[in-house]
Parts: C-alpha cells; sequence; structure tokens
C-alpha cells in the first residue's frame, strides 16, 4: 500500500507523531494509501523551511520564479495520465472529467500566473505638483492554504501558484480524503528546480494539521476553500492573530430559467450544473428555478436526460456519474433525500444507491442523480448545502419571484440565468447577490476574473489581479515634488 509522507524543505518526511490516516479509494470502498497525520510539530516545520527560503525567494527575479512555474505546469502536462487517474481514484470522479476539468485546470493554473507576474502593473498617483504616490507590492512570506476534496489539484494549484508566483513561500494543507495529487505535485515541483521550502505540504486532518496552520504566528496569510462552518472556524484562529484572510465558501446556487430560453443548451447544460463530479462543485446549480409556462416542458427533457446518465467505476471512461467522496458523506446526502420527503418534497427520479453496479466498484459510495419537487423555498432541503447529486425543482412566474427565491439564502456564490432577452439578463444577473453569474452557460471561467462569494459564501476575491493583490502587501510611498 502506498504510503504518502509530508514534503518539508524539498524533502519527503514521516509526521512527527508516526500516525498516519487511512486514504480510502471512494468507489471500491478500500482503503488504497495511508497519509501522515501531522500536528503542530510538522505544521511548525514546514512553516520554518519555507521561512527560511522565503528570504531568497522574494528576492527572485519574477523572471525566474515565472519560468520555474512554467516549467511545473509542463511537467504537470507530462504527467496527465498519471495525475487524473489518480484524482479519479482518490475522488471518485469519472475519469473523463479529471482529464478534462481537473488536470488542464491544474497546467493553466501555472501558466496563467506564470505569466500573470510578468504582466503586472503598479499604480502611481499624482497630488497636483505637490507630491508623487506610487504603490509598491511585497509578499508577505509563508501563506497557508488549505484546499477541500472536491477539485484537489485544481484548487490547490489555485493557491499555490499565485501565492509562489507573488514571492510568497507556503504551507499547503490537502484534504486529508484526497491527499494524492498534492502528493505527485510535490515531487513534480521539487523536479522542476523550485528551490526547497517554497512549496510545503503537510498532510493531515482539519482539526489537527489545518488548525494548526490557521493559529500558527508566524503565517500571516491564509487562503481557504471548503465549507462555510469550517470557514467560521478559520476566522476564530486566524482573526486575533491579525492574518490576511480569504475564504471560499460553500453555494446554494440557483439556476433560474425563463420561458424564452434556449432549451436546446439550458437542458444539457442543466444537467451538468447539477450533476457535474456527483453534484460536489462549489459552483453546482443546486436550486432550478423554471418559468412555470415551461415548466412541464422543461422537467420532462430534464428528467428523461438525468435518467440517461451512466453511474458507474470512475475509472471506465464512458462513466458520467462515480462515486461521493465517501461513505460519511453520502449518508449526509441521503439524509437530505429522506428530509425532502418528511418537508413534502416529491422524488422525481433517484435518490437511491444504483442496484447492478461493476464487481470492482460494487461497494462504493454511489448515489443516483435525484431531481425533488413540491418543496417551499424556506425548507431545509431549499436552504442548506447538500453537496452531492441532488437538485430541486421549483416553477416561478415572475423575474421578480425568480430573483427573491434566488436571493433566499444565506449563502451567494453563483448563479445562473437562461433567457434569450438581453435585458432581462442583465436586470436579474445585477439583482442576483452572488459573486458570479453566469447567462445562458455555466462554469465558464476566465482566470483574469475576480472570484468568490457574497453573504456566506465567502470573503474576499481570488482570479488573476485579485489573486496576485491578496498575495502581496501593497505600499504607498509618498515622495514630496
Ligand atoms: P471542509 O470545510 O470540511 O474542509 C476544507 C479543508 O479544510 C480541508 O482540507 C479540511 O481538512 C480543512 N479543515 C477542516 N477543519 C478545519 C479546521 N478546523 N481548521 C483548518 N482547516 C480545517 O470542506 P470539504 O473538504 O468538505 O469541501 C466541501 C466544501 O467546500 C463545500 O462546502 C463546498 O461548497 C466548499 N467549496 C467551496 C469552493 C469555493 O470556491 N467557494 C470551491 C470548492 C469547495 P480535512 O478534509 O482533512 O478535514
Amino acid at each position: 500500500m502506498k504510503r504518502v509522507l509530508n514534503f518539508i524543505g524539498g524533502e519527503f518526511r514521516p509526521p512527527c507523531s508516526g500516525r498516519y490516516l487511512p486514504d480510502v479509494n471512494p468507489a471500491t470502498g478500500q482503503v488504497f494509501a495511508e497519509i501522515p497525520d501531522s500536528g503542530p510539530e510538522d505544521v511548525d516545520a514546514g512553516v520554518t523551511a519555507a521561512s527560511r527560503a522565503f528570504e531568497t525567494w522574494c528576492r527572485t527575479p519574477a523572471e525566474e520564479r515565472s519560468r520555474l512555474l512554467i516549467r511545473v505546469a509542463d511537467l504537470i502536462e507530462e504527467n496527465f495520465d498519471e495525475l487524473a487517474t489518480l484524482e479519479s481514484e482518490d475522488n471518485g470522479k469519472p475519469i473523463s472529467l479529471a482529464r478534462r476539468m481537473d488536470v488542464p485546470r491544474a497546467i493553466l493554473n501555472f501558466r496563467f500566473f506564470a505569466t500573470a507576474i510578468l504582466h503586472a502593473e503598479t499604480a502611481a498617483h499624482v497630488t497636483d505638483d505637490r507630491a508623487l504616490n506610487y504603490t509598491l507590492r511585497h509578499p508577505l512570506g509563508v501563506a497557508g492554504l488549505i484546499s477541500p476534496w472536491n477539485l484537489p489539484l485544481y484548487l490547490l494549484t489555485w493557491k499555490i501558484a499565485p501565492a509562489i508566483a507573488a514571492g510568497n513561500c507556503c504551507v499547503a494543507k490537502p484534504s486529508e480524503l484526497t491527499p494524492l495529487t498534492a502528493d505527485r505535485l510535490a515531487a513534480l515541483i521539487h523536479e522542476a528546480g523550485i528551490p526547497p521550502g517554497v512549496v510545503n505540504i503537510v498532510h493531515g486532518s482539519g482539526p489537527g494539521a489545518g488548525r494548526a496552520l490557521t493559529s500558527h504566528p508566524n503565517v500571516p496569510l491564509i487562503s481557504f476553500t471548503g465549507g462555510t462552518k469550517t470557514g467560521a472556524d478559520v476566522m476564530t484562529h486566524a482573526g486575533p492573530l491579525f492574518k490576511k484572510v480569504s475564504l471560499e465558501l460553500g453555494g446554494k446556487n440557483p439556476n433560474i430559467v425563463f420561458a424564452d430560453a434556449d432549451l436546446e443548451q439550458a437542458v444539457p447544460t442543466s444537467i451538468q450544473s447539477s450533476f457535474s463530479n456527483q453534484g460536489e462543485i462549489c459552483l453546482c446549480g443546486s436550486r432550478l428555478f423554471v418559468e412555470k409556462s415551461i415548466y412541464d416542458e422543461f422537467l420532462e427533457r430534464f428528467l428523461e436526460s438525468t435518467k440517461s446518465l451512466r453511474i458507474g467505476d470512475p475509472q471506465d471512461p464512458s462513466t458520467d456519474v462515480g462515486a461521493l467522496v465517501s461513505e460519511a458523506h453520502r449518508r449526509k446526502v441521503e439524509g437530505y433525500v429522506a428530509l425532502a420527503k418528511e418537508e413534502g418534497g416529491q422524488v422525481l427520479t433517484g435518490g437511491r444507491r444504483p442496484g447492478a453496479l461493476p464487481e470492482r466498484v460494487r461497494d462504493g459510495y454511489f448515489l443516483e442523480p435525484t431531481v425533488i419537487a413540491g418543496l417551499d423555498c424556506r425548507k431545509r432541503v431549499m436552504q442548506e448545502e447538500i453537496f452531492g447529486p441532488v437538485v430541486t425543482v421549483t416553477p416561478f412566474d415572475s423575474p421578480e419571484e425568480a430573483i427573491a427565491y434566488a436571493n433566499g439564502t444565506r449563502y451567494g456564490l453563483s448563479a445562473s440565468v437562461w433567457t434569450r432577452d438581453l435585458q432581462k439578463a442583465h436586470r436579474v444577473a445585477a439583482a442576483i447577490q452572488s459573486g458570479t453569474v453566469w447567462v445562458n452557460t455555466w462554469l465558464l471561467r476566465d482566470l483574469r476574473v475576480p472570484f468568490g462569494g457574497m453573504k456566506e459564501s465567502g470573503v474576499g476575491r481570488e482570479g488573476g489581479f485579485e489573486s496576485l493583490h491578496f498575495f502581496t502587501e501593497a505600499k504607498n510611498v509618498c515622495v514630496k515634488l
């Protein structure tokens, strides 16, 4: 069985405790690796290595940092198949999705920030004929990076690339449920020639390794992606130390289909936005609102497409829906299906564990894509993040009603709007309280745009220069003329 080690100061090291946690393949239910159960001593070793490396890395010319980051991107590309397979095995996601989304995006994250630092500008403010102000941007030191299990390599590289491109060093803690691509990335970073200590990866549990990072006095910056409840814990520990914090949290995203939408596009894309990655994407549209006059037609087409999704072995290239990440998570999602029935909803399709699965994955954590109708928008199933292959459908009468439904949760991460009426699209997009609104599409991501959530979906923005600003501290220099 594979034993993963921490990556500290350019070396693979066992955890100080000598203890390991099991890593389960969610499609088979089998333990197939073990990872360090790290604690404060391991995190401290990572922070010490990063602090040491920072002295040189922060002075390394941007062109050289850029060259090294591009080398990492090239190595991810050279190891594309291995990384896609590891991601699929560790998370349960279809290999086709890992190939289409996770690994390409990891490559892009490094290329994007490697080149962004070569084009960064700085501001100057002239105060009449009295003074010239200019802005300097300095890296902060050691960045603490905490990422979740749903898009492990995609989100880890979304943090590591801008952090080190900007001149910081980092200690990253991937989710204990999906450590394998992070481990492989560590080796590729080393092979690329990134100096020892610039990137450190400490594996372990949230309360063990994660909290040691958020409360470490020599980590001035935390970039966290995960659940809203965990985000509050991160704030609680980082707040008293005045760390710079970025939180990318949960969502309960509305997907609004108006009667004039092009259903040829709205139906298949809504299938994607509901069930991609088993619904385990923070940006999934888990609340579908459909204008009453097309509700029946839309629902018929949507249900037919849902039933045609192929659930099965994630390693099979024809699989559309893989396994949920863990047995505990499947039970949580099933709990919401049961709650939906108690709350008066009707399960129109799905809600069960699939019957006929290939022998290899018979014990995996699969759940059928599930569509639920008839729920009042104030019910818990319509308010709480489920993070599984479960979508609710609700009819609406007017744009105002759709907007009220969309905004009627404590989340505000993303939304989709489907209409051919441009004015209506702009009006509705402006009124929706979320960090991203897609019109007639979903998950179309340009890495230059600001990304983040409103309300309980997050604090701060990352993406493009927002990321580079987050990972640097602005200093104004005022020169009297
Ligand atoms: P969690 O909040 O459970 O975990 C996220 C990360 O934080 C993991 O590495 C976890 O470690 C770690 N962690 C857990 N507890 C603590 C703690 N007390 N202090 C510091 N770190 C801790 O989220 P999930 O992994 O379950 O991911 C799913 C959630 O992430 C969903 O809510 C989803 O919406 C959100 N998400 C948000 C995105 C966005 O961009 N807004 C993108 C993707 C996901 P471990 O796993 O080892 O416990």
